[in-house]
């Protein structure tokens, strides 16, 4: 069957931000701050820059869903507390039922903000991003990959054949080049910092490899050109933004030196090549590790207000 001819309408409806309290990992004192969704989504309500009507609540992904990318094993394990201990060290992050409920959440929340932005042009998963996550497991505080699950639940309910990964996180998205290796109707992007995990960095479709400190120019004037490139070469029907906060200069993860302006005009590029293209766009979180956590706030705060301007632009 044809999909439906996508458009990036102009809607006068708000776009949709999907977010659940249930997202936080709770890891207490660990440095992946994961009460940022919530303090991200009490920003922006107490800002005026969202309101409550324009939350929406995700169900967590079935079970059906993740098994669209991840190994039923590893999903078996993941559900029943039986991973090993090498598993999860390799995770970086504690295992709990919470961390389980989040992830299921988080995925289900990126298969549902991609349905939004289908809709309305632009949406955002206040959560999410996890590219760090494999089919038969988890590292770099990565359980399950919440944007490949979502990609492949879109394209198994025919609303989309074609879709494209622009990561921006400072880390490379091993997990989501790993995944869509072999498969033709997902074009991977990812711009990092090379010399920092992860290693090895398996191949995208298009890798971006910049130098320990670059800076605002360097850094938009590569994602431009990776932009051009990757859109000239394949049209998607809808593109996962991972806005990572952390390739901000005071990010204790990441070496490049982008300042809280030059971050803001990466967001805005991406929507605005994405908009010439008439693509729409749906943006998850992935990482960000400010030394101040106010900074990730803030970062995170502006690509969902850049994100609003395209939605009904
Ligand atoms: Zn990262």
């Amino acid at each position: 069957m044809e999909p439906p001819k996508l458009q990036v309408p102009c809607l006068s409806a708000p776009m949709k931000l999907v977010y659940s309290d249930g997202y936080d990992l709770n890891l207490g004192n660990h440095v992946f701050p994961s009460v940022k969704y919530r303090l991200i989504r009490d920003k922006l309500l107490s800002e005026g820059a969202v309101k409550p009507e324009d939350l929406v609540e995700p169900a967590a992904a079935s079970d059906e869903d993740v098994a669209l990318v991840h190994h039923r094993d590893y999903i078996h394990k993941l559900r029943t507390g039986t991973l090993s201990y090498v598993e999860v060290l390799r995770l970086e992050i504690p295992y709990s039922p919470e961390l389980i409920r989040a992830v299921w959440l988080s995925a289900g929340g990126s298969i549902l903000a991609g349905r939004f932005a289908l809709q309305d042009g632009a949406s955002a998963n206040l959560g999410g991003g996890f590219h760090h996550a494999f089919a038969d497991h988890g590292e770099g505080f990565c359980v399950l990959h919440d944007v490949a699950i979502a990609i492949r639940r879109l394209q198994k309910e025919n609303t989309i054949e074609r879709a494209m990964t622009v990561d921006c996180d400072v880390h490379h998205g091993n997990g989501t080049a790993d995944i869509f290796a072999a498969d033709p109707s997902v074009f991977t992007l990812s711009l990092h910092q090379e010399r920092n995990y992860p290693y090895p960095k398996p191949p995208s479709t298009l890798d971006v490899n910049l130098e320990d400190g670059t800076e605002d120019d360097e850094y938009l004037a590569a994602l431009e050109q990776a932009l051009d490139q990757s859109l000239a070469e394949f049209q998607p029907d809808l593109i996962f933004y991972l806005a990572g906060a952390d390739p901000y200069r005071e990010d204790q993860l990441g070496g490049l030196k982008l300042s809280l302006h030059g971050l803001e005009c990466r967001d805005r590029m991406v929507f605005k090549k994405a908009r010439a293209k008439k693509v729409p766009v749906t943006v998850t979180l992935a990482g960000g590790y400010a030394r101040q956590l106010e900074d990730t706030i803030r970062i995170h705060a502006n690509t969902i207000r850049v994100a609003k301007e395209f939605a009904c632009a």
